[in-house]
């Protein structure tokens, strides 16, 4: 049974589903997202029903590897249909996975039902409550085998914890520190503009992330450090499109109709782990959390909803192999196996937009950033590797699309010695963005 305090289903269509369907439950709802290679890999697997429904809404199928020029991917390869992505704007995308859900035999739905507390029952293990289900905002109790929790980002699972005299779990909480300033397009003709340089690019102090989504739509989006007091003017449209325009490759992003009525801007987002598992002792059996309720971090690399697909096969795996009967061994099993298949990708996001953090720190003080980590050095040189030889462009991409980690793709044979080479001198490339200064004057004026 899924329950979700939301009460609206999808309407039918795109438009209605863009323009009407109210999901006041997702902050980021109209915010943009792309989803990767990854999560089209899963569909493929797991739902090939969603696959279908977005194909008939209109979902952008698109490749990054066979979809750039040639002069960067080389000849194409067999192999390059693992970065197929098939993505639209979240609503669309969110519509057609309840649609199928809505029809999946055994699966009930209940709309405009919030969950406010845990139930428990007799203790599998001495001193942890065993959770048996779920108590609603109208005080109605709900048996369950396990319960999961997939409240998002603002989950309150510690707090129902608490008042069930569990441990609290063990909280990494960080806000995530990026702002996000994003508008969606749509095109007259239903085409979408070419990507020349990369979904996301690292423009100075600020990035821009250019996302292709369902029906001749796409979004533009401008992220800055929420550090960053003089950029918060871009919350203006005339301002933001101004700073989109000197963007080189980024502007031509702008030729469309905009399809939202201002900035829609989105600060305050945490990068957050909760552990369960405390001292190697469970704080409860019988529940668990996954999705953004169990981690989430910087959404401008586009991996939440991936990650939260992995974690639920890796779930359904777990419930598979381990069943629940056994409700300690199950906490256990599914603890380690989000710790081995999830976890080390959390791990690998957060470190790098640490490092991007620190970087727009050190370049608004006017000084280069150059800590002392083989790991972001790595994935620089990758980064910048990838525009001149096609081994590495296919090696960044598929650590961009989920499919492979970055120390992965650096064993490769002989990558690491390309990457190395071709990424030494990417300090002193020209970065296609005005300066500081010139953009400081952009956004604040002279
Ligand atoms: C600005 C932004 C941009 C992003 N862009 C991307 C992207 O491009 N690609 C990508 O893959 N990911 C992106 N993400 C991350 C992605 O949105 C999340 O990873 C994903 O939505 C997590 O799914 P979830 O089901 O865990 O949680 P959510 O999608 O947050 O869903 C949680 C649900 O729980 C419901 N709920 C909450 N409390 C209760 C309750 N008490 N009782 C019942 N129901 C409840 C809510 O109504 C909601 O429907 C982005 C995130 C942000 C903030």
């Amino acid at each position: 049974m899924v329950l979700e305090r939301d009460a609206e289903a999808p309407p039918a269509g795109a438009e209605e589903i863009w323009g009407t369907w109210q999901r006041k439950g997702v902050n980021q709802f109209r915010l943009p997202h792309f989803f990767l290679a990854r999560y089209r890999d899963l569909l493929d697997s797991e739902l090939p029903e969603v696959k279908k429904g977005l194909v008939g809404a209109g979902a952008v199928c698109l490749n990054p590897v066979l979809d750039a020029p040639e002069e960067i991917r080389g000849s194409a390869r067999q192999e390059d249909g693992a970065f197929d992505c098939i993505s639209g704007r979240r609503c669309v995308v969110e519509a057609a996975v309840a649609s199928v859900a809505d029809r999946a035999a055994g699966l009930e739905i209940r709309r405009g039902t919030a969950v406010a507390g845990l139930v428990t029952g007799p203790s599998a293990h001495d001193g942890v409550p065993h959770v048996t289900g779920v108590r609603l905002s109208t005080g109605e109790e709900l048996t369950a085998d396990l319960v999961v929790d997939m409240t998002g980002r603002r989950s309150h699972l510690p707090r129902w914890l608490e008042a069930i005299g569990a441990q609290a779990p063990r909280d990494e909480l960080d806000d995530c520190g990026f702002v996000y300033y994003g508008r969606h397009f749509r095109s007259a003709d239903g085409t979408i503009p070419p990507a020349l340089g990369g979904f996301l690019m690292h423009l100075g102090t600020i990035s821009a992330l250019t996302l292709p989504a369902d029906n001749g739509t796409w979004s533009v989006t401008l992220v800055t450090s929420a550090k960053d007091k003089a950029l918060r003017l871009l919350r203006d449209a005339a301002i933001w499109e101004k700073a989109v325009r000197s963007l080189p490759l980024v502007a031509h992003w702008l030729d469309g109709k905009p399809i939202d009525d201002r900035v829609i801007a989105l600060a305050g987002i945490e990068d957050r782990h909760r552990n369960l598992m405390v001292g190697g002792v469970p704080v409860a059996t019988g529940v668990v959390a996954a999705g953004d309720a169990w981690a989430c971090s910087n959404p401008s690399v586009g991996r939440g909803a991936s990650i939260g697909m992995l974690q639920a096969v890796a779930l359904r795996d777990t419930i598979a192999a381990t069943g629940l009967d056994d409700p300690w061994e199950f906490a256990c099993s599914f603890h380690h196996a989000t710790a081995e298949m999830v976890e080390p990708w959390y791990r690998e996001t957060l470190a790098a937009d640490r490092h991007r953090l620190a970087e727009i720190d050190a370049l608004i003080a006017g000084s280069e950033y150059r800590p002392r980590d083989p790991g972001w050095e790595m994935s620089q040189a990758l980064a910048a590797a990838a525009f001149k030889d096609a081994e590495c462009f296919r090696g960044f991409v598929s650590n961009a699309m989920l499919l492979n980690r970055v120390a992965d793709v650096a064993a490769r044979p002989g990558l690491l010695d390309k990457v190395t080479a071709l990424g030494a001198g990417r300090r002193d490339e020209p970065v296609p963005a005005p300066s500081r200064g010139e953009l400081l004057s952009i956004v604040v004026g002279d």
